[in-house]
C-alpha cells in the first residue's frame, strides 16, 4: 500500500450516484470501493460501481482526435489548411491534432452556417457528462452557434417523467432522498426493474420489504424484487395508465382520499373526480373479464387501500416513461400522491428512477429544447431529436455534435437514423471509445472520463456532487473542446478551469443552485447537498407548496386508450410476440465503459432473448432473428425462462451489434417523444 492515495468521488455509471473511494498507485486505480460513510452507498456498491474501471485505462481509449479521410475528401479546403497535423492511420481514418480537428470542425460549420443557416447545426448529448461541460454545451451551441437544437439522451429515458411532473407539481425530480424509505410505510413500484438497474436504490426497498412486508410490485414481467413483495402484480402490456387510474378508482370510490390537503394544496380535482368515476376501464373490475389477469380486480383495490392510508412512495423506471402514454402515466402517478396527500414530507413521495449518472443535471443545465437552464422558458424553443433526425432526412439540418451519447444506437428506428446521418455533412463526436457513432463521424475526438476530472454531477435524488479526478490525464475534458470550437465559431468564452463555469451556473440557475459552491460542496461531500441550494439545501421538496405558479398541485385526467394489446387479451384471438427491452446490471447503456471491462464483459457478453419456457416450439434454433416492419436484429440468442409471461419477450440493449432498436418505428409519448421502447409486436423468424 505503500504510495498508494485513497481518494473519494462518485461512481460514474447510474443516476443513483453512489459514494465511492478510490485506491490509486502511480495515477493508476487499483480498487474502487463504497465510501465507508457514502450516504448514498451505504457501504456497498454494485458490480459496475466495483469493477467497472478498467476502461480508465484501456488502451482502446481514443487518445488522438480522428479524422475520416472521405470527409477531408469532400472538402479539400479544409484538408489543405490542417495537412500538416495529418497521420494515416488505416483506410479509413487520419490522426490529427485537438487544434487542428476542432479547427476542421469550426471551417465546416461555417460553410454549413452560411450555406443553411443557423438552424441546420444541432447539439445532442451530455448526459454521462459533468454540469459544467453540458452547460457549456447549450451556451455554445445556443449563443455562439444562434442555433435552438440542444437535446440529450433524456429524451429516450426520462422525458415524460420531467413533462408529467412539472405539469402536475411543477417539478420534475425526486421528491425525497434516498433513505427516507426507511421512513415509509408502504411503496409501490411499477415499471423498474430496480434490483438490475438502479440497485443501491433496490436494498433499501428490498430491506424494507423484508421487515415489513409493505411492498407493491408492478411489472409485465417476473422480476427479482417481486420475491419480496407483499403484492406481485403482473401487468398486460402498455397497462400502466389503465392500472394507475384504476387505484385513483379505488381511492375515490373508497373516499380514502385526504379532503384537507386536496382543498389547500391542489385545484382540478372535482373534475377528476367525475371523469374518473364515469371512465368505464377505470374500474379494476375491468382485469375480470381478462384472462390470465384477473387477479388484478382483487389486489388493485388492495393496494389502492394500502398506499392511501399510509404513508407511501412510488417508484418508476423506464417502464413507465418509454411508452407513447408515458407522459400521462407519469401524471397518474402524481395525482395519486397529490389525492392522498403523500408528497412533501418525510416517508411519502415520488421517486423518478433516473438512469444516467448526470441525466438530472443535463436536464438542470438546459440541454433541452425547450427549456433554458434552471428550466427557464428559452428565447428560441428548439426540436427534439426525433424531429432532428426528420430534419436531417429534409436536408434542414447538416451537422451534429454527439457529446457522451450514441446516436445511432440508443434512439430508436436505427435504420431510418443511419439514413439521416449519411445526410449530413458533418458528425463531430466526443467519446471516450470507438463506438457506433464515432465509426459513422467525420471527427472524433477522445475527453477525459468522469474519474480523470473535476465537475458537479446530479443524481437522481437532486444531490449534487463535486467529482474530483482519480488519476490525472492529459485528454481535454469535453467543455474545453468545445470552447476551442467556440473560439474558433467567434465566440468570446474564456473559462480556465470547470470552477469558473460553475460560477457562472450558479448565477445563472441561482433558483437552484445559488448556494452550491464547490467549497461547501467539498465540506459536505459526505452528505450531499439537494437542490434547490441556497443558504441552506432542500432534502425533501413540496412541503408548503408545490413548484407550480400558483403553488398549486394540478390534476389532468387522460383516459387509457392503449386498449390494444389488453382487447386482444379478452377477445382470446392469437397473441403474437411482445418485446421489452432492459437493462442488466453488468453493462451500462450503449456500454461505452462497461464493454472495455473484462470482468463484466465475461458476465455478460452479448445480448440476450428470454423466451417462455411454453413457447419452445415457435424458437427452433438456438439463435432468432426479430424483425418489424422497421427492421430486423441480428440473430440474437434464445434463453428459455418462466421470468417472461407466454408471448412475451425481453431483450437487454447494450450491444449496437444486435440491432435491437432496429425493431422500433417513431412511435412514441405524445407530448414528448420519448421512444415506445417497452411494447413491440415482432414476428419470430428462425434461422
Ligand atoms: Fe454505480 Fe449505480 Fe451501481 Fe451505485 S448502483 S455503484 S451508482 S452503477
Amino acid at each position: 500500500m505503500e504510495n498508494t492515495q485513497t481518494i473519494d468521488s462518485v461512481c460514474t455509471y447510474c443516476g443513483v450516484g453512489c459514494d465511492i473511494a478510490a485506491h490509486v498507485k502511480d495515477n493508476k486505480i487499483q480498487k474502487i470501493f463504497a465510501h465507508k460513510d457514502g450516504v448514498v452507498s451505504q457501504g456497498k456498491l454494485c458490480i459496475k460501481g466495483k469493477y467497472g474501471f478498467d476502461f480508465v485505462d484501456s488502451k482502446e481509449r481514443l487518445r488522438i482526435p480522428r479524422i475520416k479521410k472521405s470527409f477531408l475528401d469532400k472538402n479539400p479546403s479544409i484538408k489543405e489548411a490542417i495537412a500538416s497535423s495529418l497521420v494515416d492511420l488505416d483506410d479509413v481514418w487520419y490522426e490529427s491534432d485537438l487544434e487542428s480537428a476542432t479547427t476542421a470542425a469550426a471551417m465546416k460549420l461555417k460553410e454549413i452556417q452560411a450555406k443553411y443557416g443557423r438552424k441546420s447545426i444541432a447539439s445532442i448529448g451530455g448526459a454521462r457528462t459533468s454540469c459544467e461541460s453540458v452547460y457549456f454545451f447549450q451556451k455554445f451551441t445556443r449563443h455562439t452557434l444562434n442555433s435552438p437544437h440542444v437535446d440529450n439522451c433524456a429524451r429516450v429515458c426520462h422525458s415524460p417523467s420531467l413533462k408529467g411532473m412539472r405539469t402536475t407539481i411543477g417539478e420534475g425530480a425526486a421528491t425525497n432522498p434516498y433513505n427516507d424509505i426507511y421512513n415509509c410505510e408502504f411503496m409501490i413500484v411499477i415499471g423498474s426493474n430496480t434490483t438490475e438497474a438502479h440497485p443501491i436504490i433496490a436494498n433499501r426497498i428490498v430491506d424494507m420489504a423484508q421487515k415489513h412486508d409493505n411492498l407493491a410490485v408492478f411489472d409485465v414481467r417476473e422480476i427479482k424484487l417481486h420475491r419480496f413483495a407483499k403484492y406481485k402484480a403482473i401487468m398486460p402490456y402498455e397497462a400502466n395508465l389503465l392500472v394507475l387510474n384504476m387505484l385513483a378508482h379505488v381511492i375515490i370510490s373508497e373516499e380514502l382520499y385526504d379532503e384537507s390537503f386536496i382543498a389547500e394544496r391542489t385545484k382540478g380535482f372535482k373534475e377528476f373526480k367525475e371523469m374518473i368515476l364515469n371512465d368505464p376501464y377505470a374500474d379494476p373490475k375491468y382485469f375480470e373479464q381478462i384472462e390470465g389477469y384477473e387477479d388484478l380486480a382483487k389486489m388493485i383495490p388492495k393496494i389502492a387501500r394500502e398506499y392511501a392510508l399510509k404513508k407511501s412512495m412510488i417508484f418508476w423506471g423506464l417502464g413507465i416513461t418509454e411508452h407513447t402514454d408515458g407522459s400521462y402515466a407519469v401524471m397518474a402517478i402524481t395525482h395519486l400522491a397529490l389525492m392522498t396527500g403523500n408528497i412533501g414530507k418525510s416517508g411519502a413521495g415520488l421517486m423518478p428512477l433516473r438512469g444516467q449518472n448526470n441525466v438530472q443535471g443535463a436536464c438542470d443545465m438546459g440541454m433541452l429544447p425547450y427549456y433554458d437552464p434552471d428550466y427557464q422558458e428559452p428565447k428560441e424553443v428548439g426540436l427534439m431529436t426525433p424531429q432532428l433526425v426528420d430534419e436531417m432526412l429534409e436536408g434542414r439540418v447538416k451537422a451534429v455534435l454527439n457529446v457522451g451519447e450514441d446516436l445511432t444506437h440508443i434512439h430508436p428506428n436505427i435504420n431510418k437514423v443511419d439514413r439521416a446521418i449519411q445526410n449530413l455533412e458533418l458528425v463531430m463526436v466526443q467519446e471516450l471509445f470507438m463506438t457506433d457513432i464515432t465509426s459513422k463521424a467525420d471527427i472524433v475526438i477522445g475527453v477525459k472520463s468522469a474519474y480523470e476530472k473535476t465537475g458537479v454531477y446530479v443524481n437522481a435524488m437532486r444531490r449534487l456532487h463535486l467529482s474530483q479526478p482519480l488519476v490525472e490525464s492529459d485528454l481535454p475534458d469535453d467543455w474545453e473542446v468545445l470552447q476551442l470550437l467556440d473560439n474558433k465559431m467567434g465566440g468570446k468564452n474564456a473559462y480556465k478551469n470547470s470552477n469558473e463555469i460553475w460560477d457562472e451556473v450558479r448565477e445563472v440557475a441561482y433558483r437552484r443552485f445559488s448556494g452550491a459552491s464547490y467549497i461547501r460542496l467539498e465540506r459536505h461531500r459526505k452528505r450531499g447537498l439537494q437542490w434547490p441550494v441556497h443558504t441552506e439545501d432542500t432534502p425533501i421538496l413540496h412541503q408548503l407548496d408545490f413548484r407550480t405558479d400558483d403553488g398549486l398541485g394540478e390534476f389532468h385526467y387522460h383516459q387509457y386508450k392503449l386498449r390494444n394489446m389488453v382487447q386482444e387479451i379478452v377477445e382470446k384471438k392469437e397473441r403474437s410476440y411482445h418485446l421489452t427491452t432492459g437493462r442488466t446490471i453488468a453493462m451500462y447503456n450503449n456500454a461505452a465503459q462497461t464493454k472495455q471491462t473484462p470482468s463484466l464483459v465475461d458476465r455478460y457478453d452479448e445480448d440476450i432473448l428470454l423466451v417462455n419456457s411454453s413457447d419452445a416450439d415457435d424458437f427452433r434454433g438456438e439463435r432468432v432473428i426479430l424483425r418489424t416492419k422497421h427492421g430486423e436484429t441480428k440473430p440474437l440468442k434464445v434463453k428459455f425462462t418462466d421470468k417472461v409471461e407466454p408471448k412475451a419477450l425481453f431483450v437487454t440493449f447494450h450491444y449496437a451489434d444486435s440491432k435491437i432498436n432496429a425493431l422500433f418505428g417513431d412511435e412514441s409519448d405524445e407530448l414528448i417523444l420519448t421512444a415506445a421502447f417497452k411494447s413491440v409486436k415482432v414476428e419470430v423468424v428462425n434461422i
